[in-house]
């Protein structure tokens, strides 16, 4: 599926069942800013608590904060934000749409990388159960031919971002002859630095002295708190600091759904550690990162390391967990080894020690820092695109279905009276009345059971809990499983039992 297939079938699915809504739609939405609705909110919550359970909860160093988003002016200046926070962007003339020039060049790149591995494709068909992989790809001509494109236009693309050179990254896209998607023309205005935060006023005065900014990212309130939970959460290095909150960024494009938001939220933990051991910990937190994602069984398959030849200014080390979307693999979470670059300069800014007095070395230090840091839509992107399935049944119909892992699903169970008489919605009020202390649950008893079922399939939700008759003789249920519509009847007293086995959080952080 194209990217633009996805985004609109999702879309269209996630504003039919309360997930997502465009913000203020009634005055026709705002570009790239999106509201979770009623099902979307229990969804994003269950992320952000599998993974703040996962950082504060199974690490005895690492505990949490919730700094403001309104933060001092020079905070943004010794990040490097105010000089170096640019995208370069390039306009086409003919459909006046604007891109990033460096996403262009990445996109053309992966387009390369896809033919050669439709070559590779196409030998496997052909050779059968002999064919060898690898001597395919360093003999085959056509794969050669592609493969010295890549990296002639991948060297000048990494010198050209190194250099910051603006007027090569023009030259790269005319010399590749890419083309405007929407235009279909070469007709590219010159490539230009822009800054993507936000910016406002703070108090009444309105002079230049009380401009602020949005945060683009959570993890500068990290930084200049880092000395207060040190000292007064007697922290030991090493140690780490999770939040998780909002970011803003005046994103170039904004066609990317909840991929690329204006506004979005990060989950962002910081690990201090002693300078010279932040390899190590580097290295171990993107074990631990990747562990996460594959412990939700969405496919190890579906992620990937990409590590970073051109580093960020403030980075010696710099990984990126991408996940294989509908629209090829891209970036979902960033882990940088971000040196003392953040702590150092806030030091000198403010003036203020940030030091860290080790009694094992007999030393101080300013000390180094690993990130790793998540977009929790992103992360919903992820989730949702990764469940969402249309399954064609044994009768010829067809069922909408999200597979999302139980116990990141907003409702865990439905409960289904058959009909709406003979006392089985009060039988079923029941039920709810026994799971609803630990369970999202959902009670409905419109329509035929068959579209009750299809509702809650295409909502996620893990078991639907049918009440019958029978159910008044025998205490007993229906319990109907969302994955494989397999149907077991279970005493009411094992209900409870049964759903948590399978929703509940903690056996998933058991498993990390
Ligand atoms: P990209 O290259 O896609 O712009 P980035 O490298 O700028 O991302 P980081 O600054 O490393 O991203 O931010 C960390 C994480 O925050 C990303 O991995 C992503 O999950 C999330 N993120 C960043 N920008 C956005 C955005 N505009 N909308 C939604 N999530 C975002």
């Amino acid at each position: 599926m194209t990217q633009e297939e996805l985004f609109k079938v999702l879309v269209a699915h996630c504003k039919e069942y309360g997930y997502i809504f465009p913000s203020s739609e009634i005055y026709d939405g705002l570009a790239a800013v999106y509201d979770y609705g009623q099902l979307g909110v229990e969804l994003k919550n269950n992320i952000k608590q599998y993974w703040w359970q996962a950082m504060t909860r199974l690490n005895e160093n690492i505990v949490g904060i919730d700094a403001a988003i309104f933060m001092h002016p020079k905070t943004w200046v010794a990040s490097g934000h105010v000089a170096a926070f640019n995208d370069p962007l390039i306009d086409n003339k003919d459909s006046k749409k604007r891109y990033r020039a460096d996403v262009l060049i990445e996109d053309y790149l992966s387009k390369i990388e896809d033919k050669i591995n439709k070559e590779v494709e196409k030998g496997r068909k052909k050779f059968g159960e002999s064919f060898d992989e690898q001597k395919f790809r360093e003999t085959n001509p056509n794969v050669l031919r592609e493969k010295a494109h890549y990296e002639q236009v991948h060297n000048r693309y990494v010198a050209a971002e190194q250099a910051n050179d603006l007027a090569e990254y023009k030259q790269i896209i005319l010399d590749c002859g890419i083309v405007c998607p929407l235009s279909g023309t070469k007709n590219w205005t010159d490539v230009r630095q822009f800054n993507l935060m936000f910016s406002t006023q703070f108090g009444s005065t309105g002079d230049d002295t009380s401009t602020v900014y949005l945060r683009p990212e959570t993890a500068q309130g990290i930084f200049v708190d880092y000395i207060n939970v040190q000292k007064t959460g007697r922290m030991k290095i090493p140690f780490g600091i999770a939040q998780i909150g909002k970011a803003f960024r005046n994103e170039v494009v904004a066609r990317q759904f909840i991929f690329r938001m204006r506004e979005f939220e990060q989950m962002e933990m910081e690990f201090f550690v002693r300078p010279g051991t932040e390899m190590e910990w580097f290295r171990n937190w993107k074990e631990n990162r990747m562990k996460w994602h594959v412990n939700l069984g969405m496919g190890e398959e579906n992620y990937r390391f990409h590590d970073h030849e051109k580093l960020a200014h403030y980075a010696n080390a710099a990984t990126d967990i991408e996940f294989r979307f509908p629209f090829g693999f891209k970036e979902l979470e960033g882990i940088h080894s971000r040196t003392d670059f953040d702590l150092g300069n806030h030091q000198k800014l403010s003036g203020k020690k940030l030091q860290y007095f080790d009694p094992e070395t007999n030393d101080s230090y300013v000390p180094y820092c690993v990130e790793t840091s998540i977009g929790v839509d992103r992360m919903f992107l992820a989730v949702l695109s990764n469940s969402y399935k249309v399954e064609t049944l044994e009768n010829g119909e067809t069922r909408t279905l999200l597979s999302l892992p139980a116990p990141l699903a907003p409702v865990k169970a439905a409960v289904l009276p058959l009909v709406k008489k003979d006392g089985l919605p009060e039988f079923a009020q029941k039920v709810m009345n026994e799971l609803k202390y630990d369970f999202n649950c959902q009670y409905d008893e419109k329509d035929s059971i068959g579209k009750r079922y299809r509702r809650q399939d295409a909502i996620g939700t893990p078991f639907c809990i049918t009440i019958d008759h029978e159910s008044l003789n025998d205490n007993c249920v229906t319990v109907r499983e969302r994955d494989t519509m397999a149907q077991t009847r279970v005493p009411v007293a094992e209900l409870r039992a049964l759903i948590d086995s399978k929703v509940n959080l903690t056996n998933l952080l058991r498993n990390l």
